[in-house]
């Protein structure tokens, strides 16, 4: 309504409106797919319930004002084989990744390192120190992997999944693809002990492939400690922060005619006559659409959004198997003076992008993740750290300077004796 005094301001946004495309959630997925649909000429509403766009590739002050830190995304494992940055010019909001030489290291308690670098040659030479053996042969399996990424596995994240029958055939078509199948059997346990001799190289390899939620003795998964152990020597730091990619996605979508609405939580998914019609957000607002995108999990998304009443049986039961990762993170973030500095034979450890620490064995490391599963952490438990100010001084705007950092682990949703307890002491401890 126009104010009586000073007449009508703005448009307000209607509390009915219609759309081709409704998104929940503006994180990367719901982000990347607003941006590909307005682009295409549709009319398109991301809906995001946060007062910041970004999700998973948020950047936020969360420790002191002028120390930002990344909450969750940090390593962008696959961002140079993503079609979007080719699709989009997103030059023009001056994005830029960084790919540190020195990708991850892990540092033991008698001052001996190992490092995963860019380049297999010097990791070669870094594995060489424990392991003659072992650095021929990660330098001969890395040849055949990288393939398997390179020409397999990344394409195949970006196009509609075949199934797994016509996976198989394709397959057997090509010898990389043979030597993918070879693989696919094996668990990473197996992959890892079959071809490492060296129980220091065996620690890194395996928490390399595993500790983005592979299980270490499951079979059937075992093309992915190929693309893992790829990704590990190929992580790209978004410059300024990873929110910074989050605001030139939805740039995409606005100059192509697309709308973001934040601090808007949608509480329901309209159905009509068994298909989606839109969304009802929290402030009262309705979105038409006949085609509503969630992000969000699918029990999330059907249970609560939908309504189970409104599925039929067989949605409902897979809907209802669906479970969370059998583990999380539990990340401390932290602001110093100085960068960390490790006490280790290689200096080149301190330029390292991913730090490990606190695992001397692959028992240990075996015996952390086991207990992650049965909701515990016990005293000798170990994780990976991280300078984000080291490659990126946007993230540190104080007059005292410093750094911000953070040290990650596994860790269960819920915890023998509570989050309130141990947290603190995992904090002390680490
Ligand atoms: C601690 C941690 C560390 C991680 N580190 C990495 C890493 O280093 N590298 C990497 O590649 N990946 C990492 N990930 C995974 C990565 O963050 C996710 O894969 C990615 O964010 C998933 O993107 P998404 O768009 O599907 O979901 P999200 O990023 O989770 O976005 C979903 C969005 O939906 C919004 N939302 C929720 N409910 C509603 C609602 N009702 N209405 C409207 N909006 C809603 C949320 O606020 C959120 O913004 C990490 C994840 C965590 C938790």
């Amino acid at each position: 309504m126009p104010d009586p005094l000073i007449g009508k301001i703005f448009d307000e946004f209607p509390d009915e409106s219609d759309w081709d495309v409704v998104i929940i959630g503006g994180g990367p997925n719901g982000l990347i797919a607003g941006a590909y649909l307005s682009k295409a000429g549709l009319k398109v509403a991301v809906v995001e319930r946060r007062y910041e766009i970004g999700g998973g590739l948020a950047t936020e002050e969360i420790m002191f004002p002028g120390y930002y830190s990344n909450m969750h995304a940090v390593y962008h494992l696959l961002v140079d084989l993503m079609p979007v940055l080719r699709d989009f010019d997103l030059n023009r909001h001056a994005l830029m990744w960084t790919k540190p030489n020195a990708q991850a290291g892990i540092v033991f308690e008698d001052g001996k390192s190992l490092l995963l670098t860019r380049m297999v040659e010097d990791t070669k030479d870094s594995i060489s120190k424990f392991s003659f053996k072992d650095a021929v042969t990660f330098g001969k399996v890395m040849r055949g992997w990288r393939r398997i990424v390179t020409d397999i596995i990344g394409p195949a994240t970006f196009v509609p999944p075949l199934s797994p029958l016509d996976i198989s055939i394709a397959m057997q078509r090509t010898k990389v693809g043979n030597e993918m199948l070879e693989l696919v059997e094996r668990s990473p346990l197996d992959i890892i002990t079959e071809n490492f001799e060296n129980d220091r190289v065996r620690t890194l390899m395996l928490y390399a492939s595993c500790m983005w939620g592979l299980d270490p003795r499951e079979t059937g998964i075992g093309m992915f400690v190929a693309l893992y152990l790829d990704r590990a020597m190929n992580k790209c730091y978004c410059d300024g922060g990873s929110h910074k990619f989050a605001g030139a996605l939805a740039r995409e979508i606005v100059v192509n005619g697309g709308t973001i609405l934040d601090a808007a939580e949608v509480t329901k998914i309209i159905m009509q006559n068994g298909r989606a019609a839109g969304v009802e957000i929290a402030e009262g607002r309705t979105l038409r659409s006949k085609v509503v995108m969630s992000t969000l999990d699918p029990q999330t998304t059907f249970f609560d959004l939908v309504g189970p009443e409104n599925l039929p049986a067989d949605l409902k039961e897979l809907v209802e198997g669906w479970k969370l990762d059998k583990w999380s993170y539990y990340t401390l973030h932290v602001a110093s003076k100085e960068p960390p500095h490790y006490a280790c034979d290689d200096p080149w450890i301190n330029d390292a992008f991913m730090v490990i620490f606190g695992f001397e064995s692959m028992d240990q490391l075996l015996a952390h993740w086991d207990n992650v599963v049965a909701g515990k952490v016990g005293d000798n438990f170990g994780g990976h750290a991280t300078c984000e100010s080291y490659f990126d001084p946007h993230l540190v705007h104080s007059p005292w300077g410093g750094h911000v950092s953070f040290f990650q682990m596994h860790a269960p949703y819920e915890i023998e004796g509570g989050w309130d307890k141990r947290g603190p002491e995992l904090e002390e401890a680490i």
